[in-house]
Protein backbone atom coordinates (compact mmCIF):
# COMPACT_ATOMS: atom_id res chain seq x y z
CA UNK A 1 0.00 0.00 0.00
CA UNK A 2 1.32 3.48 -0.17
CA UNK A 3 2.51 5.71 2.12
CA UNK A 4 1.36 8.96 2.54
CA UNK A 5 4.57 11.09 3.37
CA UNK A 6 7.56 8.78 2.01
CA UNK A 7 9.62 10.32 -1.02
CA UNK A 8 9.52 7.46 -3.64
CA UNK A 9 12.64 6.42 -5.41
CA UNK A 10 10.01 6.06 -8.86
CA UNK A 11 6.55 7.29 -9.25
CA UNK A 12 5.13 5.96 -12.36
CA UNK A 13 1.81 7.85 -13.91
CA UNK A 14 -0.53 5.95 -15.52
CA UNK A 15 -1.14 2.27 -15.43
CA UNK A 16 -1.13 1.30 -18.82
CA UNK A 17 1.14 -1.34 -20.58
CA UNK A 18 3.71 0.95 -20.42
CA UNK A 19 2.90 1.76 -16.94
CA UNK A 20 2.65 -1.55 -15.69
CA UNK A 21 6.11 -3.07 -17.33
CA UNK A 22 7.82 0.53 -16.00
CA UNK A 23 6.88 0.05 -12.36
CA UNK A 24 8.08 -3.71 -12.47
CA UNK A 25 11.20 -2.81 -14.34
CA UNK A 26 12.05 0.12 -12.02
CA UNK A 27 10.66 -2.04 -8.69
CA UNK A 28 13.67 -5.32 -10.13
CA UNK A 29 16.06 -2.58 -10.64
CA UNK A 30 15.61 -2.05 -5.94
CA UNK A 31 13.71 1.09 -6.09
CA UNK A 32 10.66 1.82 -4.12
CA UNK A 33 7.78 2.62 -6.92
CA UNK A 34 4.80 4.05 -6.71
CA UNK A 35 2.17 3.68 -9.67
CA UNK A 36 -0.38 5.86 -9.65
CA UNK A 37 -3.93 5.77 -12.03
CA UNK A 38 -6.98 7.00 -12.35
CA UNK A 39 -9.48 4.06 -13.60
CA UNK A 40 -9.86 1.45 -11.21
CA UNK A 41 -7.87 -1.09 -12.77
CA UNK A 42 -3.94 -1.23 -14.56
CA UNK A 43 -4.49 -1.70 -18.01
CA UNK A 44 -4.51 1.18 -19.81
CA UNK A 45 -6.85 0.79 -23.49
CA UNK A 46 -6.70 -2.80 -23.23
CA UNK A 47 -8.75 -2.29 -20.32
CA UNK A 48 -10.55 0.53 -19.86
CA UNK A 49 -11.21 0.86 -24.11
CA UNK A 50 -12.31 -2.74 -24.03
CA UNK A 51 -9.57 -3.55 -26.44
CA UNK A 52 -7.78 -6.98 -24.43
CA UNK A 53 -5.87 -8.03 -27.95
CA UNK A 54 -2.19 -7.94 -27.18
CA UNK A 55 -0.89 -7.26 -30.92
CA UNK A 56 2.92 -6.55 -31.99
CA UNK A 57 3.94 -10.21 -30.38
CA UNK A 58 5.96 -10.68 -33.78
CA UNK A 59 6.65 -10.25 -37.57
CA UNK A 60 6.41 -13.19 -39.43
CA UNK A 61 8.70 -16.06 -37.71
CA UNK A 62 10.56 -13.42 -35.31
CA UNK A 63 9.06 -13.02 -31.88
CA UNK A 64 9.09 -9.47 -30.65
CA UNK A 65 7.74 -9.99 -27.34
CA UNK A 66 9.85 -9.84 -24.87
CA UNK A 67 10.49 -8.94 -21.24
CA UNK A 68 7.55 -8.41 -18.74
CA UNK A 69 5.22 -8.07 -22.02
CA UNK A 70 6.20 -11.09 -22.52
CA UNK A 71 6.22 -12.65 -19.38
CA UNK A 72 2.58 -10.98 -18.90
CA UNK A 73 1.29 -13.47 -22.09
CA UNK A 74 3.08 -16.73 -20.26
CA UNK A 75 1.35 -15.70 -16.91
CA UNK A 76 -2.17 -15.23 -18.97
CA UNK A 77 -1.41 -18.59 -20.51
CA UNK A 78 -1.12 -20.70 -17.50
CA UNK A 79 -4.51 -19.85 -16.05
CA UNK A 80 -6.07 -20.61 -19.35
CA UNK A 81 -6.59 -16.73 -20.14
CA UNK A 82 -4.66 -16.40 -23.50
CA UNK A 83 -5.63 -17.68 -27.54
CA UNK A 84 -4.54 -16.56 -30.14
CA UNK A 85 -6.09 -13.53 -31.77
CA UNK A 86 -7.67 -15.47 -35.21
CA UNK A 87 -8.97 -18.73 -33.52
CA UNK A 88 -9.47 -20.09 -30.27
CA UNK A 89 -6.89 -22.29 -30.46
CA UNK A 90 -4.86 -22.23 -26.38
CA UNK A 91 -1.35 -22.18 -27.62
CA UNK A 92 1.97 -21.54 -25.89
CA UNK A 93 2.46 -23.80 -23.25
CA UNK A 94 6.02 -22.55 -23.29
CA UNK A 95 6.21 -22.25 -27.14
CA UNK A 96 7.79 -19.24 -29.10
CA UNK A 97 5.27 -16.64 -29.69
CA UNK A 98 4.37 -15.87 -33.42
CA UNK A 99 1.24 -14.53 -33.63
CA UNK A 100 -0.58 -12.33 -31.59
CA UNK A 101 -2.41 -12.94 -28.65
CA UNK A 102 -6.31 -11.99 -26.97
CA UNK A 103 -7.17 -12.67 -23.69
CA UNK A 104 -9.71 -10.25 -21.57
CA UNK A 105 -10.30 -7.03 -19.67
CA UNK A 106 -10.65 -9.08 -16.62
CA UNK A 107 -7.89 -11.76 -16.75
CA UNK A 108 -5.45 -8.69 -17.42
CA UNK A 109 -6.11 -6.34 -15.06
CA UNK A 110 -6.12 -9.19 -12.68
CA UNK A 111 -2.63 -10.35 -13.14
CA UNK A 112 -1.43 -7.46 -13.82
CA UNK A 113 -2.00 -6.84 -10.01
CA UNK A 114 -0.77 -9.90 -9.03
CA UNK A 115 2.58 -9.15 -11.04
CA UNK A 116 2.67 -5.59 -9.92
CA UNK A 117 1.89 -7.27 -5.83
CA UNK A 118 4.85 -9.46 -5.99
CA UNK A 119 7.19 -7.19 -7.19
CA UNK A 120 6.46 -5.15 -3.69
CA UNK A 121 5.23 -2.04 -6.02
CA UNK A 122 2.92 0.58 -4.20
CA UNK A 123 -0.41 0.76 -5.82
CA UNK A 124 -3.03 3.87 -5.68
CA UNK A 125 -5.57 3.61 -8.29
CA UNK A 126 -8.91 6.00 -8.17
CA UNK A 127 -6.00 9.06 -8.28
CA UNK A 128 -6.25 11.25 -11.32
CA UNK A 129 -2.62 13.39 -11.59
CA UNK A 130 -3.45 17.28 -12.09
CA UNK A 131 0.09 18.86 -11.56
CA UNK A 132 3.66 19.07 -10.76
CA UNK A 133 6.25 19.99 -8.67
CA UNK A 134 9.66 21.41 -10.05
CA UNK A 135 12.91 22.43 -9.12
CA UNK A 136 15.61 23.40 -11.41
CA UNK A 137 15.52 20.73 -14.38
CA UNK A 138 13.73 18.43 -12.31
CA UNK A 139 10.30 17.01 -10.87
CA UNK A 140 10.21 16.71 -7.28
CA UNK A 141 6.45 15.93 -6.76
CA UNK A 142 3.28 15.00 -8.78
CA UNK A 143 -0.31 16.18 -7.55
CA UNK A 144 -3.07 14.11 -7.70
CA UNK A 145 -7.09 14.25 -6.94
CA UNK A 146 -8.95 11.35 -5.07
CA UNK A 147 -12.38 11.31 -4.17
CA UNK A 148 -12.31 15.37 -2.71
CA UNK A 149 -8.32 14.76 -1.64
CA UNK A 150 -5.59 16.22 -3.11
CA UNK A 151 -2.40 14.34 -2.63
CA UNK A 152 1.08 15.38 -3.41
CA UNK A 153 3.23 12.66 -3.80
CA UNK A 154 7.14 13.32 -3.39
CA UNK A 155 9.25 10.84 -5.62
CA UNK A 156 13.27 11.29 -7.15
CA UNK A 157 12.46 10.23 -10.41
CA UNK A 158 9.38 9.91 -12.64
CA UNK A 159 7.84 8.10 -15.54
CA UNK A 160 5.32 9.58 -17.27
CA UNK A 161 3.14 6.65 -18.61
CA UNK A 162 0.03 8.30 -19.02
CA UNK A 163 -0.62 7.59 -22.89
CA UNK A 164 -0.97 11.62 -23.36
CA UNK A 165 2.37 13.23 -22.14
CA UNK A 166 0.50 14.30 -19.40
CA UNK A 167 3.25 14.54 -16.90
CA UNK A 168 5.72 16.05 -19.42
CA UNK A 169 3.08 18.85 -20.07
CA UNK A 170 1.96 19.49 -16.53
CA UNK A 171 6.10 20.11 -15.70
CA UNK A 172 6.39 22.38 -19.28
CA UNK A 173 8.47 20.47 -21.16
CA UNK A 174 7.74 20.65 -25.10
CA UNK A 175 5.38 18.07 -26.26
CA UNK A 176 3.15 18.17 -29.54
CA UNK A 177 -0.32 16.46 -31.01
CA UNK A 178 -1.24 15.22 -34.33
CA UNK A 179 -2.56 17.34 -36.36
CA UNK A 180 -5.98 15.89 -37.49
CA UNK A 181 -4.95 15.10 -41.23
CA UNK A 182 -2.29 12.80 -39.45
CA UNK A 183 -4.50 11.10 -36.84
CA UNK A 184 -5.97 8.25 -36.29
CA UNK A 185 -10.20 7.78 -35.86
CA UNK A 186 -11.23 7.61 -32.92
CA UNK A 187 -13.40 4.25 -31.64
CA UNK A 188 -15.59 2.80 -28.93
CA UNK A 189 -15.67 -1.01 -28.90
CA UNK A 190 -17.97 -3.28 -28.14
CA UNK A 191 -18.74 -6.88 -27.76
CA UNK A 192 -21.75 -8.99 -29.04
CA UNK A 193 -22.55 -12.80 -28.64
CA UNK A 194 -25.20 -15.40 -30.00
CA UNK A 195 -24.09 -15.74 -33.27
CA UNK A 196 -24.11 -18.23 -35.38
CA UNK A 197 -21.10 -20.18 -36.82
CA UNK A 198 -19.11 -18.88 -39.95
CA UNK A 199 -15.85 -18.60 -41.45
CA UNK A 200 -13.97 -15.43 -40.84
CA UNK A 201 -12.39 -15.29 -43.99
CA UNK A 202 -15.48 -15.46 -46.12
CA UNK A 203 -17.54 -13.20 -43.73
CA UNK A 204 -14.52 -10.45 -43.84
CA UNK A 205 -15.08 -10.68 -47.98
CA UNK A 206 -18.73 -10.62 -47.74
CA UNK A 207 -18.60 -7.38 -45.41
CA UNK A 208 -16.05 -5.91 -47.62
CA UNK A 209 -18.90 -6.59 -50.57
CA UNK A 210 -21.65 -4.75 -48.81
CA UNK A 211 -19.74 -2.04 -46.26
CA UNK A 212 -20.04 0.27 -49.38
CA UNK A 213 -23.54 0.63 -48.34
CA UNK A 214 -22.48 0.69 -44.47
CA UNK A 215 -23.83 4.54 -43.38
CA UNK A 216 -19.98 5.41 -42.29
CA UNK A 217 -18.13 6.02 -45.20
CA UNK A 218 -14.11 5.92 -43.33
CA UNK A 219 -15.27 1.94 -42.45
CA UNK A 220 -12.32 0.12 -41.91
CA UNK A 221 -12.30 -3.97 -43.06
CA UNK A 222 -14.11 -5.67 -40.61
CA UNK A 223 -12.18 -6.27 -37.24
CA UNK A 224 -13.72 -9.20 -35.45
CA UNK A 225 -12.43 -11.28 -32.51
CA UNK A 226 -13.54 -13.61 -30.33
CA UNK A 227 -12.66 -13.28 -27.17
CA UNK A 228 -12.70 -15.89 -23.88
CA UNK A 229 -14.42 -19.57 -24.69
CA UNK A 230 -18.02 -18.40 -24.37
CA UNK A 231 -18.61 -17.45 -27.94
CA UNK A 232 -18.75 -13.60 -27.66
CA UNK A 233 -16.90 -11.49 -30.50
CA UNK A 234 -15.26 -8.11 -30.32
CA UNK A 235 -16.07 -5.49 -32.77
CA UNK A 236 -13.81 -2.60 -33.66
CA UNK A 237 -16.06 -0.37 -35.95
CA UNK A 238 -17.41 2.49 -34.95
CA UNK A 239 -15.78 5.50 -36.19
CA UNK A 240 -15.12 9.05 -36.16
CA UNK A 241 -12.59 11.81 -36.36
CA UNK A 242 -12.08 14.94 -34.14
CA UNK A 243 -9.70 16.48 -31.21
CA UNK A 244 -9.09 13.59 -28.38
CA UNK A 245 -7.47 16.48 -26.26
CA UNK A 246 -10.32 18.73 -26.44
CA UNK A 247 -13.07 17.54 -23.59
CA UNK A 248 -16.03 19.05 -25.52
CA UNK A 249 -15.00 17.23 -28.58
CA UNK A 250 -14.50 13.86 -26.68
CA UNK A 251 -18.13 13.95 -25.55
CA UNK A 252 -19.37 14.89 -28.68
CA UNK A 253 -17.11 11.97 -30.09
CA UNK A 254 -17.92 9.71 -27.57
CA UNK A 255 -22.42 10.22 -27.68
CA UNK A 256 -22.05 9.79 -31.70
CA UNK A 257 -20.23 6.42 -31.40
CA UNK A 258 -22.31 4.94 -29.10
CA UNK A 259 -25.44 5.95 -31.31
CA UNK A 260 -23.45 4.04 -34.30
CA UNK A 261 -23.30 0.67 -32.06
CA UNK A 262 -27.35 -0.03 -32.60
CA UNK A 263 -27.03 0.93 -36.28
CA UNK A 264 -23.97 -1.08 -36.95
CA UNK A 265 -25.85 -4.16 -35.41
CA UNK A 266 -29.35 -3.56 -37.24
CA UNK A 267 -27.42 -3.36 -40.42
CA UNK A 268 -25.36 -6.84 -39.27
CA UNK A 269 -28.60 -8.28 -38.50
CA UNK A 270 -30.37 -7.03 -41.67
CA UNK A 271 -27.45 -8.35 -43.91
CA UNK A 272 -26.01 -11.04 -42.59
CA UNK A 273 -27.44 -14.05 -41.78
CA UNK A 274 -24.88 -15.19 -38.44
CA UNK A 275 -25.79 -11.98 -36.80
CA UNK A 276 -29.22 -12.09 -37.14
CA UNK A 277 -29.91 -13.22 -33.76
CA UNK A 278 -26.48 -11.35 -32.21
CA UNK A 279 -26.78 -9.93 -28.67
CA UNK A 280 -24.79 -6.65 -27.38
CA UNK A 281 -22.34 -7.71 -24.17
CA UNK A 282 -20.99 -4.39 -23.37
CA UNK A 283 -19.35 -1.13 -24.91
CA UNK A 284 -16.75 -0.05 -23.70
CA UNK A 285 -15.93 2.67 -20.70
CA UNK A 286 -14.44 4.60 -22.66
CA UNK A 287 -13.63 5.85 -26.29
CA UNK A 288 -10.29 4.75 -27.77
CA UNK A 289 -7.61 6.94 -28.68
CA UNK A 290 -5.00 5.86 -30.75
CA UNK A 291 -2.74 8.83 -31.12
CA UNK A 292 -3.17 11.72 -28.24
CA UNK A 293 -0.35 13.59 -27.77
CA UNK A 294 3.73 13.12 -27.57
CA UNK A 295 7.06 14.69 -25.94
CA UNK A 296 8.80 16.27 -28.19
CA UNK A 297 12.31 14.76 -27.07
CA UNK A 298 15.99 14.31 -26.85
CA UNK A 299 15.47 12.35 -30.19
CA UNK A 300 12.52 12.13 -32.33
CA UNK A 301 11.49 9.21 -34.21
CA UNK A 302 10.42 10.32 -37.57
CA UNK A 303 8.78 8.33 -40.96
CA UNK A 304 11.77 8.23 -43.08
CA UNK A 305 13.99 7.17 -40.19
CA UNK A 306 11.66 4.34 -40.39
CA UNK A 307 11.98 3.67 -44.12
CA UNK A 308 15.71 3.77 -43.41
CA UNK A 309 17.92 0.89 -42.87
CA UNK A 310 20.81 2.38 -41.04
CA UNK A 311 21.29 0.87 -37.43
CA UNK A 312 19.51 2.78 -34.60
CA UNK A 313 22.20 4.26 -32.25
CA UNK A 314 21.39 3.55 -28.57
CA UNK A 315 18.48 1.53 -28.68
CA UNK A 316 16.48 0.81 -25.78
CA UNK A 317 13.65 -1.45 -26.96
CA UNK A 318 12.32 -2.90 -29.86
CA UNK A 319 9.89 -1.10 -32.77
CA UNK A 320 8.73 -1.88 -35.56
CA UNK A 321 9.34 -0.44 -39.03
CA UNK A 322 5.49 -0.15 -40.28
CA UNK A 323 3.01 3.12 -39.83
CA UNK A 324 -0.54 3.64 -40.86
CA UNK A 325 -3.73 3.09 -38.81
CA UNK A 326 -7.37 3.24 -39.36
CA UNK A 327 -9.42 5.11 -40.77
CA UNK A 328 -9.92 6.71 -44.78
CA UNK A 329 -8.56 10.62 -43.95
CA UNK A 330 -5.50 11.96 -45.91
CA UNK A 331 -2.96 10.50 -43.65
CA UNK A 332 -4.08 6.57 -43.95
CA UNK A 333 -4.66 7.41 -47.67
CA UNK A 334 -1.12 9.56 -48.65
CA UNK A 335 1.46 8.29 -45.63
CA UNK A 336 0.70 4.90 -44.93
CA UNK A 337 3.82 2.49 -45.28
CA UNK A 338 3.97 -1.27 -44.54
CA UNK A 339 7.81 -1.71 -44.16
CA UNK A 340 8.32 -5.18 -43.35
CA UNK A 341 10.94 -5.81 -39.95
CA UNK A 342 11.71 -4.01 -36.79
CA UNK A 343 14.02 -0.78 -35.59
CA UNK A 344 15.18 0.31 -32.14
CA UNK A 345 13.61 2.76 -30.22
CA UNK A 346 16.36 4.96 -29.55
CA UNK A 347 17.17 6.09 -25.79
CA UNK A 348 16.53 10.14 -26.43
CA UNK A 349 13.13 9.45 -27.91
CA UNK A 350 12.21 8.52 -24.28
CA UNK A 351 13.93 11.43 -22.90
CA UNK A 352 13.17 15.47 -22.56
CA UNK A 353 15.65 17.89 -23.62
CA UNK A 354 14.00 20.07 -20.67
CA UNK A 355 14.46 17.94 -17.57
CA UNK A 356 16.57 15.33 -16.03
CA UNK A 357 14.74 13.23 -13.75
CA UNK A 358 11.54 12.19 -16.56
CA UNK A 359 11.70 9.28 -18.62
CA UNK A 360 8.14 8.66 -21.01
CA UNK A 361 7.27 5.14 -22.16
CA UNK A 362 4.53 3.99 -24.21
CA UNK A 363 2.65 5.82 -27.30
CA UNK A 364 3.74 8.77 -25.72
CA UNK A 365 7.43 9.00 -27.10
CA UNK A 366 8.98 11.06 -28.96
CA UNK A 367 7.98 9.96 -32.55
CA UNK A 368 6.27 11.96 -35.47
CA UNK A 369 2.39 11.89 -34.91
CA UNK A 370 2.02 9.92 -38.23
CA UNK A 371 4.83 7.16 -37.71
CA UNK A 372 3.41 5.78 -34.59
CA UNK A 373 1.75 2.61 -35.50
CA UNK A 374 5.50 1.75 -35.27
CA UNK A 375 5.79 1.99 -31.31
CA UNK A 376 1.44 2.32 -30.61
CA UNK A 377 0.86 -1.33 -30.06
CA UNK A 378 0.57 -2.96 -26.77
CA UNK A 379 4.19 -5.37 -26.72
CA UNK A 380 5.66 -1.95 -28.10
CA UNK A 381 4.58 -0.20 -25.00
CA UNK A 382 5.22 -2.73 -22.86
CA UNK A 383 9.16 -2.28 -24.03
CA UNK A 384 9.69 0.88 -24.15
CA UNK A 385 7.50 1.17 -20.49
CA UNK A 386 10.25 -1.10 -19.10
CA UNK A 387 13.03 0.56 -20.41
CA UNK A 388 11.93 3.81 -19.01
CA UNK A 389 11.08 2.09 -15.73
CA UNK A 390 14.43 0.84 -15.83
CA UNK A 391 16.17 4.53 -16.86
CA UNK A 392 14.02 6.19 -13.87
CA UNK A 393 15.17 3.63 -10.98
CA UNK A 394 18.60 4.22 -12.33
CA UNK A 395 18.43 7.95 -12.34
CA UNK A 396 17.08 7.87 -8.53
CA UNK A 397 20.06 5.73 -7.83
CA UNK A 398 22.64 7.61 -9.41
CA UNK A 399 21.29 11.23 -8.89
CA UNK A 400 21.81 11.49 -13.11
CA UNK A 401 20.78 9.80 -15.71
CA UNK A 402 22.14 6.94 -16.74
CA UNK A 403 24.95 6.33 -19.44
CA UNK A 404 23.96 4.18 -22.44
CA UNK A 405 26.34 0.95 -21.97
CA UNK A 406 25.33 0.82 -18.34
CA UNK A 407 21.37 1.08 -19.14
CA UNK A 408 22.07 -1.07 -22.05
CA UNK A 409 23.53 -4.22 -19.30
CA UNK A 410 20.30 -3.81 -16.73
CA UNK A 411 17.76 -4.01 -19.89
CA UNK A 412 19.34 -7.32 -21.28
CA UNK A 413 19.63 -8.56 -17.42
CA UNK A 414 15.66 -8.08 -17.60
CA UNK A 415 15.49 -10.18 -21.17
CA UNK A 416 14.72 -7.22 -23.48
CA UNK A 417 14.78 -7.31 -26.95
CA UNK A 418 17.11 -4.30 -27.90
CA UNK A 419 17.64 -4.45 -31.83
C1 LIG B 1 -9.62 1.53 -30.19
C2 LIG B 1 -8.24 1.00 -30.00
C3 LIG B 1 -7.96 -0.30 -30.35
C4 LIG B 1 -6.68 -0.82 -30.17
N1 LIG B 1 -6.44 -2.11 -30.49
C5 LIG B 1 -5.25 -2.66 -30.20
C6 LIG B 1 -5.04 -4.05 -30.35
O1 LIG B 1 -5.92 -4.80 -30.75
N2 LIG B 1 -3.82 -4.54 -30.01
C7 LIG B 1 -2.80 -3.72 -29.55
O2 LIG B 1 -1.70 -4.22 -29.25
N3 LIG B 1 -2.98 -2.40 -29.42
C8 LIG B 1 -4.18 -1.86 -29.71
N4 LIG B 1 -4.38 -0.53 -29.54
C9 LIG B 1 -3.23 0.31 -29.15
C10 LIG B 1 -2.85 0.16 -27.70
O3 LIG B 1 -3.94 -0.26 -26.93
C11 LIG B 1 -2.31 1.46 -27.09
O4 LIG B 1 -1.46 2.10 -27.99
C12 LIG B 1 -1.57 1.14 -25.80
O5 LIG B 1 -2.48 0.67 -24.84
C13 LIG B 1 -0.86 2.36 -25.28
O6 LIG B 1 -0.28 2.01 -24.04
P1 LIG B 1 0.17 3.14 -23.03
O7 LIG B 1 0.54 2.44 -21.77
O8 LIG B 1 1.15 4.04 -23.68
O9 LIG B 1 -1.14 4.04 -22.80
P2 LIG B 1 -2.62 3.69 -22.33
O10 LIG B 1 -3.00 2.29 -22.62
O11 LIG B 1 -3.46 4.77 -22.91
O12 LIG B 1 -2.53 3.86 -20.75
C14 LIG B 1 -2.42 5.13 -20.14
C15 LIG B 1 -2.90 5.01 -18.71
O13 LIG B 1 -2.70 6.26 -18.04
C16 LIG B 1 -3.87 6.58 -17.30
N5 LIG B 1 -3.94 8.03 -17.17
C17 LIG B 1 -4.09 8.94 -18.15
N6 LIG B 1 -4.16 10.18 -17.65
C18 LIG B 1 -4.03 10.05 -16.30
C19 LIG B 1 -4.04 10.99 -15.22
N7 LIG B 1 -4.16 12.30 -15.42
N8 LIG B 1 -3.90 10.51 -13.95
C20 LIG B 1 -3.78 9.17 -13.72
N9 LIG B 1 -3.78 8.25 -14.72
C21 LIG B 1 -3.90 8.69 -15.98
C22 LIG B 1 -5.01 6.01 -18.14
O14 LIG B 1 -6.17 5.82 -17.36
C23 LIG B 1 -4.40 4.71 -18.65
O15 LIG B 1 -4.63 3.63 -17.76
C24 LIG B 1 -5.66 0.01 -29.68
C25 LIG B 1 -5.93 1.33 -29.33
C26 LIG B 1 -7.21 1.81 -29.48
C27 LIG B 1 -7.49 3.22 -29.07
Amino acid sequence: MWQKNKVYDVVVCGAGPAGFAAAIAAARCGAAVLLLEQAARPGGVAVTCGCPGLMGCAIGERQLASGIGEELIRRLDEIGAVSFKHCLIRPLAGQPLHEDVISSEFAIALMMNRMLQQDGVDLLYYCTLYGCQTAGRKITAVDCFCAGEQLRISGKAFVDCTGDAILAKLAGYPVCAADPDDSMTKTVLFQVSNLQPFSRQELRTRFTTLQKTFPFPNQDHLMLHPVGDGGAYLLNITLTAGDPLDPADLTRMDIELREQIPQILQWLRDNFPEFKDCVLDSSAARIGVRNGRQILGRKTITCSDLNDNTPVAEPVALGRRGYGGHGGNAFIQNWAQSNPGTRGIPYGALLSPAGDNLAVGGRAISIEPRAISAIRLMLQCFASGQAAGVIAAMTANQGRLPDYPSLRTVLLQQNLLLE
